[in-house]
Protein backbone atom coordinates (compact mmCIF):
# COMPACT_ATOMS: atom_id res chain seq x y z
CA UNK A 1 0.00 0.00 0.00
CA UNK A 2 1.13 3.62 -1.10
CA UNK A 3 1.71 5.46 2.31
CA UNK A 4 1.63 9.21 3.21
CA UNK A 5 5.69 9.71 4.14
CA UNK A 6 8.03 12.57 3.09
CA UNK A 7 11.36 12.80 1.64
CA UNK A 8 12.87 13.32 4.96
CA UNK A 9 10.87 10.02 6.43
CA UNK A 10 8.84 11.86 8.55
CA UNK A 11 4.94 9.87 7.89
CA UNK A 12 1.80 11.45 8.24
CA UNK A 13 -1.02 9.61 10.27
CA UNK A 14 -2.43 13.28 11.03
CA UNK A 15 -4.58 15.41 9.17
CA UNK A 16 -6.57 18.78 10.56
CA UNK A 17 -9.34 19.64 8.44
CA UNK A 18 -10.37 23.24 8.64
CA UNK A 19 -14.35 23.11 8.13
CA UNK A 20 -14.71 26.66 7.98
CA UNK A 21 -13.15 29.52 8.01
CA UNK A 22 -15.71 31.86 9.83
CA UNK A 23 -15.39 32.29 13.65
CA UNK A 24 -17.62 34.01 16.33
CA UNK A 25 -14.95 35.34 18.59
CA UNK A 26 -12.56 38.05 17.72
CA UNK A 27 -9.63 36.63 19.55
CA UNK A 28 -7.09 39.52 19.67
CA UNK A 29 -4.43 37.48 17.42
CA UNK A 30 -6.84 35.79 15.16
CA UNK A 31 -9.43 37.93 14.20
CA UNK A 32 -8.98 41.00 15.88
CA UNK A 33 -12.07 42.58 13.82
CA UNK A 34 -14.41 39.70 13.59
CA UNK A 35 -14.15 37.38 10.58
CA UNK A 36 -14.81 39.10 7.29
CA UNK A 37 -15.28 37.01 4.30
CA UNK A 38 -12.06 36.90 2.20
CA UNK A 39 -12.76 37.75 -1.80
CA UNK A 40 -13.17 34.89 -3.56
CA UNK A 41 -12.87 32.32 -0.84
CA UNK A 42 -14.33 29.34 -2.40
CA UNK A 43 -17.14 27.57 -0.24
CA UNK A 44 -16.61 24.84 2.43
CA UNK A 45 -16.16 21.60 1.31
CA UNK A 46 -19.82 19.64 1.25
CA UNK A 47 -20.04 16.64 3.52
CA UNK A 48 -19.59 13.91 0.39
CA UNK A 49 -16.75 15.92 -0.60
CA UNK A 50 -15.17 15.62 3.23
CA UNK A 51 -16.03 11.80 3.32
CA UNK A 52 -14.29 11.25 0.04
CA UNK A 53 -11.32 13.58 1.07
CA UNK A 54 -11.32 11.56 4.22
CA UNK A 55 -11.18 8.07 2.75
CA UNK A 56 -8.28 9.17 0.42
CA UNK A 57 -6.16 10.05 3.37
CA UNK A 58 -7.02 7.24 5.66
CA UNK A 59 -6.35 4.64 2.77
CA UNK A 60 -2.37 6.41 2.66
CA UNK A 61 -2.13 5.86 6.48
CA UNK A 62 -3.56 8.23 8.01
CA UNK A 63 -5.39 7.37 11.23
CA UNK A 64 -6.13 10.63 13.06
CA UNK A 65 -8.19 13.97 11.87
CA UNK A 66 -8.45 16.67 13.57
CA UNK A 67 -11.57 19.13 12.60
CA UNK A 68 -11.13 22.78 12.70
CA UNK A 69 -11.89 26.46 11.84
CA UNK A 70 -12.54 29.56 12.33
CA UNK A 71 -15.03 27.88 14.19
CA UNK A 72 -15.46 24.19 13.23
CA UNK A 73 -18.88 24.33 15.45
CA UNK A 74 -20.44 26.97 13.09
CA UNK A 75 -21.10 24.29 10.86
CA UNK A 76 -24.41 22.76 11.37
CA UNK A 77 -23.92 19.49 9.75
CA UNK A 78 -21.07 18.66 12.16
CA UNK A 79 -22.35 15.95 14.65
CA UNK A 80 -23.29 14.17 10.66
CA UNK A 81 -19.48 15.07 9.35
CA UNK A 82 -18.23 13.47 12.71
CA UNK A 83 -20.19 10.47 12.01
CA UNK A 84 -19.04 10.45 8.49
CA UNK A 85 -15.42 10.49 9.53
CA UNK A 86 -15.67 8.13 12.33
CA UNK A 87 -16.74 5.35 9.72
CA UNK A 88 -14.17 5.57 7.51
CA UNK A 89 -12.17 2.44 7.99
CA UNK A 90 -8.78 3.46 9.55
CA UNK A 91 -10.07 6.40 10.96
CA UNK A 92 -9.01 5.87 14.76
CA UNK A 93 -9.50 9.36 16.43
CA UNK A 94 -11.64 12.04 15.57
CA UNK A 95 -10.85 15.31 16.91
CA UNK A 96 -12.08 18.52 17.68
CA UNK A 97 -10.26 22.18 18.26
CA UNK A 98 -13.48 24.82 19.24
CA UNK A 99 -13.68 27.80 21.16
CA UNK A 100 -16.50 25.90 22.88
CA UNK A 101 -19.25 28.39 23.22
CA UNK A 102 -21.38 25.51 21.73
CA UNK A 103 -19.95 22.73 23.73
CA UNK A 104 -22.82 22.97 26.70
CA UNK A 105 -25.46 22.65 23.95
CA UNK A 106 -24.05 19.94 21.32
CA UNK A 107 -21.34 18.39 22.89
CA UNK A 108 -22.95 14.95 24.16
CA UNK A 109 -24.31 14.75 20.64
CA UNK A 110 -20.48 14.93 18.85
CA UNK A 111 -19.74 12.12 21.63
CA UNK A 112 -22.66 10.39 20.23
CA UNK A 113 -21.45 10.71 16.52
CA UNK A 114 -17.91 9.29 16.77
CA UNK A 115 -15.89 12.64 18.63
CA UNK A 116 -12.91 11.29 20.73
CA UNK A 117 -10.62 13.65 21.14
CA UNK A 118 -11.35 17.15 22.08
CA UNK A 119 -9.23 20.75 22.32
CA UNK A 120 -10.82 23.56 23.52
CA UNK A 121 -9.34 27.35 23.66
CA UNK A 122 -8.87 29.26 26.98
CA UNK A 123 -6.48 31.56 26.69
CA UNK A 124 -7.23 32.86 30.75
CA UNK A 125 -9.02 31.45 33.37
CA UNK A 126 -10.20 35.14 34.59
CA UNK A 127 -13.28 36.45 33.04
CA UNK A 128 -12.21 39.69 32.24
CA UNK A 129 -8.76 38.67 30.80
CA UNK A 130 -10.62 36.17 28.65
CA UNK A 131 -13.11 38.66 27.58
CA UNK A 132 -10.51 41.22 26.52
CA UNK A 133 -9.14 38.27 24.45
CA UNK A 134 -11.62 36.59 22.78
CA UNK A 135 -14.02 39.61 22.82
CA UNK A 136 -16.66 38.25 24.32
CA UNK A 137 -17.76 37.57 28.06
CA UNK A 138 -17.96 34.03 27.76
CA UNK A 139 -15.76 31.92 30.06
CA UNK A 140 -18.34 30.40 32.05
CA UNK A 141 -20.35 28.37 29.53
CA UNK A 142 -16.90 27.69 28.01
CA UNK A 143 -15.44 26.13 31.48
CA UNK A 144 -19.15 24.45 32.01
CA UNK A 145 -18.95 22.99 28.40
CA UNK A 146 -15.60 21.22 29.12
CA UNK A 147 -16.96 19.95 32.36
CA UNK A 148 -19.82 18.67 30.17
CA UNK A 149 -16.89 17.05 28.30
CA UNK A 150 -14.86 15.54 31.18
CA UNK A 151 -18.17 13.79 32.37
CA UNK A 152 -18.67 12.11 29.06
CA UNK A 153 -15.19 10.21 29.71
CA UNK A 154 -13.66 11.01 25.98
CA UNK A 155 -10.39 10.15 25.26
CA UNK A 156 -8.82 13.34 25.97
CA UNK A 157 -10.09 16.60 26.58
CA UNK A 158 -7.18 19.70 26.33
CA UNK A 159 -7.08 23.06 27.11
CA UNK A 160 -5.30 25.32 24.34
CA UNK A 161 -3.87 28.56 25.50
CA UNK A 162 -1.62 31.18 23.52
CA UNK A 163 1.27 32.70 25.44
CA UNK A 164 0.76 36.17 25.44
CA UNK A 165 3.12 38.99 27.23
CA UNK A 166 0.81 41.72 28.86
CA UNK A 167 -2.45 39.69 28.04
CA UNK A 168 -2.24 36.28 29.98
CA UNK A 169 1.34 35.62 31.27
CA UNK A 170 -0.30 36.37 34.90
CA UNK A 171 -2.31 33.30 34.97
CA UNK A 172 -0.32 30.24 35.47
CA UNK A 173 -1.14 30.23 39.22
CA UNK A 174 -5.02 29.86 37.97
CA UNK A 175 -3.94 27.85 34.88
CA UNK A 176 -2.33 25.35 37.70
CA UNK A 177 -4.75 25.80 40.09
CA UNK A 178 -7.19 24.23 38.00
CA UNK A 179 -5.06 20.94 36.65
CA UNK A 180 -4.28 19.91 40.22
CA UNK A 181 -7.47 17.81 40.64
CA UNK A 182 -8.71 17.21 36.65
CA UNK A 183 -7.37 15.32 34.45
CA UNK A 184 -7.08 17.32 31.52
CA UNK A 185 -4.00 18.35 29.30
CA UNK A 186 -3.23 22.16 29.26
CA UNK A 187 -0.75 22.96 26.21
CA UNK A 188 0.86 26.73 26.07
CA UNK A 189 1.11 27.77 22.37
CA UNK A 190 3.25 29.99 21.67
CA UNK A 191 2.17 32.53 19.66
CA UNK A 192 3.30 32.69 15.93
CA UNK A 193 3.31 34.90 13.76
CA UNK A 194 0.89 35.42 10.40
CA UNK A 195 0.55 38.02 7.81
CA UNK A 196 -2.28 40.22 9.89
CA UNK A 197 -0.68 40.47 13.34
CA UNK A 198 3.35 41.67 12.90
CA UNK A 199 2.78 44.30 15.22
CA UNK A 200 0.52 42.80 17.81
CA UNK A 201 3.21 39.74 17.28
CA UNK A 202 6.39 42.44 18.10
CA UNK A 203 4.20 43.42 21.63
CA UNK A 204 3.03 40.10 22.80
CA UNK A 205 5.29 37.18 21.95
CA UNK A 206 6.52 35.40 25.02
CA UNK A 207 8.93 32.73 25.00
CA UNK A 208 7.71 29.39 25.83
CA UNK A 209 11.21 29.05 27.61
CA UNK A 210 10.55 31.19 29.87
CA UNK A 211 7.51 29.51 30.94
CA UNK A 212 9.15 25.87 30.90
CA UNK A 213 12.11 27.13 33.00
CA UNK A 214 9.06 28.42 35.65
CA UNK A 215 7.29 25.14 35.85
CA UNK A 216 10.74 23.13 36.25
CA UNK A 217 11.49 25.83 39.37
CA UNK A 218 7.69 24.40 40.66
CA UNK A 219 8.50 20.48 40.45
CA UNK A 220 7.23 20.01 36.89
CA UNK A 221 9.43 17.21 34.80
CA UNK A 222 10.09 16.88 31.33
CA UNK A 223 8.65 13.88 29.83
CA UNK A 224 10.08 11.68 27.60
CA UNK A 225 9.17 11.83 23.93
CA UNK A 226 6.30 8.95 23.02
CA UNK A 227 7.47 7.82 19.48
CA UNK A 228 4.43 8.98 17.41
CA UNK A 229 4.00 12.13 20.01
CA UNK A 230 3.01 15.75 17.94
CA UNK A 231 5.09 18.45 18.49
CA UNK A 232 4.72 19.03 22.26
CA UNK A 233 6.85 19.22 25.12
CA UNK A 234 5.29 17.44 28.34
CA UNK A 235 5.48 18.22 31.62
CA UNK A 236 3.93 16.69 34.80
CA UNK A 237 3.47 16.98 38.27
CA UNK A 238 2.98 14.42 40.94
CA UNK A 239 0.55 16.31 43.16
CA UNK A 240 -1.69 17.16 40.06
CA UNK A 241 -4.20 15.18 37.66
CA UNK A 242 -3.70 17.21 34.45
CA UNK A 243 -0.33 18.16 32.21
CA UNK A 244 1.14 20.45 30.34
CA UNK A 245 2.37 20.47 27.24
CA UNK A 246 4.81 23.47 25.50
CA UNK A 247 3.77 24.35 21.84
CA UNK A 248 7.05 26.07 20.80
CA UNK A 249 6.99 26.31 16.34
CA UNK A 250 10.19 29.04 17.15
CA UNK A 251 12.30 26.27 18.94
CA UNK A 252 14.91 24.30 16.73
CA UNK A 253 13.29 20.89 16.48
CA UNK A 254 9.74 21.63 16.17
CA UNK A 255 9.78 20.58 12.25
CA UNK A 256 11.57 17.83 12.63
CA UNK A 257 8.75 15.97 14.64
CA UNK A 258 6.18 17.55 12.04
CA UNK A 259 3.51 14.39 11.76
CA UNK A 260 0.30 16.44 9.78
CA UNK A 261 -1.15 17.85 6.81
CA UNK A 262 -3.29 20.42 6.21
CA UNK A 263 -6.84 20.93 4.38
CA UNK A 264 -8.65 24.24 4.02
CA UNK A 265 -12.18 24.71 4.56
CA UNK A 266 -12.20 24.83 0.44
CA UNK A 267 -10.46 22.05 -0.10
CA UNK A 268 -6.36 23.17 -0.42
CA UNK A 269 -4.10 20.91 0.82
CA UNK A 270 -1.51 22.51 2.77
CA UNK A 271 1.73 20.56 3.21
CA UNK A 272 2.79 23.52 5.79
CA UNK A 273 0.90 25.69 8.27
CA UNK A 274 3.51 28.37 6.92
CA UNK A 275 4.22 27.44 3.64
CA UNK A 276 3.43 29.02 -0.14
CA UNK A 277 1.67 26.41 -2.10
CA UNK A 278 -1.84 25.43 -1.69
CA UNK A 279 -3.11 22.69 -4.07
CA UNK A 280 -6.75 22.45 -4.84
CA UNK A 281 -8.31 19.15 -3.60
CA UNK A 282 -11.87 19.62 -4.08
CA UNK A 283 -11.68 18.94 -8.15
CA UNK A 284 -10.65 15.72 -6.79
CA UNK A 285 -13.68 15.11 -4.57
CA UNK A 286 -16.48 15.36 -7.19
CA UNK A 287 -16.89 11.36 -7.70
CA UNK A 288 -16.29 8.25 -5.72
CA UNK A 289 -14.53 6.83 -8.59
CA UNK A 290 -11.55 9.29 -8.54
CA UNK A 291 -10.27 7.92 -5.23
CA UNK A 292 -7.11 6.93 -7.07
CA UNK A 293 -6.77 9.67 -8.59
CA UNK A 294 -6.89 11.49 -5.15
CA UNK A 295 -4.56 9.48 -3.34
CA UNK A 296 -1.82 9.24 -6.55
CA UNK A 297 -1.71 13.28 -6.17
CA UNK A 298 -1.50 13.60 -2.43
CA UNK A 299 1.64 10.78 -2.83
CA UNK A 300 3.21 12.99 -5.17
CA UNK A 301 2.51 16.22 -3.08
CA UNK A 302 4.17 14.88 -0.56
CA UNK A 303 7.52 14.73 -2.12
CA UNK A 304 7.19 18.36 -2.05
CA UNK A 305 6.81 19.12 1.75
CA UNK A 306 10.02 21.26 2.15
CA UNK A 307 12.04 20.39 6.26
CA UNK A 308 10.64 23.19 7.80
CA UNK A 309 8.80 26.25 7.73
CA UNK A 310 10.56 30.14 7.27
CA UNK A 311 8.67 32.07 10.63
CA UNK A 312 12.51 32.60 12.10
CA UNK A 313 13.33 34.83 8.65
CA UNK A 314 9.34 36.42 9.10
CA UNK A 315 7.96 34.30 6.68
CA UNK A 316 4.44 33.30 6.90
CA UNK A 317 3.45 32.10 3.67
CA UNK A 318 -0.32 31.86 2.71
CA UNK A 319 -1.41 32.38 5.76
CA UNK A 320 -3.03 35.33 6.83
CA UNK A 321 -4.41 34.12 10.81
CA UNK A 322 -4.49 31.02 11.59
CA UNK A 323 -8.56 31.16 11.13
CA UNK A 324 -7.72 30.63 7.59
CA UNK A 325 -6.37 27.50 7.92
CA UNK A 326 -7.14 25.89 11.48
CA UNK A 327 -3.76 26.13 13.53
N1 LIG B 1 -11.74 28.46 16.68
C1 LIG B 1 -11.13 27.29 17.20
C2 LIG B 1 -10.31 27.62 18.44
O1 LIG B 1 -10.01 28.79 18.69
O2 LIG B 1 -9.97 26.67 19.15
C3 LIG B 1 -10.28 26.54 16.19
C4 LIG B 1 -9.42 27.34 15.27
S1 LIG B 1 -8.09 28.24 16.04
C5 LIG B 1 -7.31 28.98 14.65
C6 LIG B 1 -7.00 26.91 16.49
C7 LIG B 1 -5.96 27.23 17.55
O3 LIG B 1 -5.03 28.14 16.99
C8 LIG B 1 -6.52 27.90 18.80
O4 LIG B 1 -6.06 27.20 19.94
C9 LIG B 1 -5.95 29.28 18.77
O5 LIG B 1 -5.75 29.80 20.05
C10 LIG B 1 -4.67 29.07 18.02
N2 LIG B 1 -4.15 30.26 17.35
C11 LIG B 1 -4.80 31.13 16.55
N3 LIG B 1 -3.97 32.10 16.11
C12 LIG B 1 -2.75 31.82 16.65
C13 LIG B 1 -1.46 32.45 16.55
N4 LIG B 1 -1.25 33.52 15.83
N5 LIG B 1 -0.43 31.88 17.23
C14 LIG B 1 -0.63 30.75 17.98
N6 LIG B 1 -1.80 30.12 18.08
C15 LIG B 1 -2.86 30.65 17.45
FE1 LIG C 1 -11.92 32.25 16.24
FE2 LIG C 1 -10.30 30.35 17.07
FE3 LIG C 1 -9.34 32.51 15.75
FE4 LIG C 1 -10.29 32.79 18.22
S1 LIG C 1 -8.49 31.57 17.60
S2 LIG C 1 -10.76 34.12 16.46
S3 LIG C 1 -11.92 31.33 18.27
S4 LIG C 1 -10.64 30.94 14.93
Amino acid sequence: MASLVDRYGRRFPYLRLSLIEACNFRCSYCLPQGYRPRPGLAPPLALAEIRRLIDGFARLGMSKVRLTGGEPSLRRDLGEIIAAIAAVPGVAKVALTSNGVLLQRRIADWHAAGLTHLNVSVDALDRARFAAITGHDRLPVVLDGIDRALALGLAAVKLNAVLLRGLNDDQLPAFLDYLRTRDVGLRFIELMQTGDNRAYFRRHHYRAEALERELQAQGWSLQPRAADAGPARDYAHPDYAGRIGIIAPYSRDFCAGCNRLRVTAGGDLRLCLFGNVGIPLRPLLQADAQAGELQAALTRQLGLKSAGHGLHRGETGLTPHLASLGG
